[in-house]
């Protein structure tokens, strides 16, 4: 299965696509970490990458294309795989088809979690992420037993930079403006379903699961 996770930021991707990972043992890839993992490695693609994700506007298309081109092409993405975070605006959508052409694949599905503006600043907000292995918690929705530490490593958890109020505005001003128009772009080509983020993760876990199914079927 070649799925897209697709939503506004603080939507519920991240968290889901850890769930579809082991139930469908596909990998994710996320821009978003792989950016997030080049800042700290101080590579040239972080060096590239670090001022736009700082103030939320999204990183060059060029830039970005080019390492979803290189990690789609690796011998773990020939049985499916999960993308998070990518395409975010029409460019990278055409972009996408193209590099799914020259690899004979097609999406299986697209899957938007909805969770409206009102709710996005306090998700992000109160974000909070391992140091160590990435596990996604939330200070009041999804809580780790003890406060700041991993449930699964027992690391320290940490909160991106990028998750401040400020910041997060201007996020979803760049989703309304460059990637909300990829609705209708996957409407239009029929791979489109919508899940509504509002509800329990656990909830949006098993809707989603329940739309894979039947396409596996
Ligand atoms: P995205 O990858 O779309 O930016 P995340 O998966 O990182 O979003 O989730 C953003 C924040 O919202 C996290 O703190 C996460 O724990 C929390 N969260 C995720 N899904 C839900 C949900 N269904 N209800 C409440 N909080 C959620
Ligand atoms: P995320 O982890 O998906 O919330 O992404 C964090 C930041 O990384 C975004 O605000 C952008 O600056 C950058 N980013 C992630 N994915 C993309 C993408 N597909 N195109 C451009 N920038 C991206």
């Amino acid at each position: 299965m070649q799925l897209l996770l697709m939503g506004p930021p603080g939507a519920g991707k991240g968290t889901q696509a850890v769930k579809l990972v082991e139930k469908f043992k596909i990998p994710q890839i996320s821009t978003g970490d792989m950016f997030r993992a080049a800042v700290k490695a101080g590579t040239e693609l972080g060096k590239k990458a670090k001022a736009c994700m700082e103030s939320g506007k999204l990183v060059p298309d060029e830039v970005t294309i080019g390492i979803v081109r290189e990690r789609l092409s690796q011998d773990d993405c020939k049985g499916g795989f999960i993308l998070d975070g990518f395409p975010r605006n029409v460019e990278q959508a055409k972009a996408l088809e193209k590099i799914l052409d020259e690899l004979n694949l097609k999406l299986t599905k697209v899957l938007n979690i909805h969770v409206p503006a009102a709710d996005l600043i306090e998700r992000a907000v109160g974000r909070r992420v391992c140091k160590n292995c990435g596990a996604t918690y939330h200070v009041k929705f999804n809580a780790p037993k003890v406060e700041n530490v991993c449930d699964n490593c027992g690391e320290n958890l940490y909160q991106r930079a990028d998750d401040n109020e400020e910041t997060m505005k201007n996020r979803l001003s760049v989703y309304e403006e460059s990637t909300r128009p990829l609705i209708d772009y996957y409407e239009k080509i029929g791979l489109y379903t919508e899940i509504d983020g509002r509800q329990p993760i656990d909830k949006v876990t098993e809707e989603l699961e329940n739309v894979l199914y039947s396409v596996k079927e």
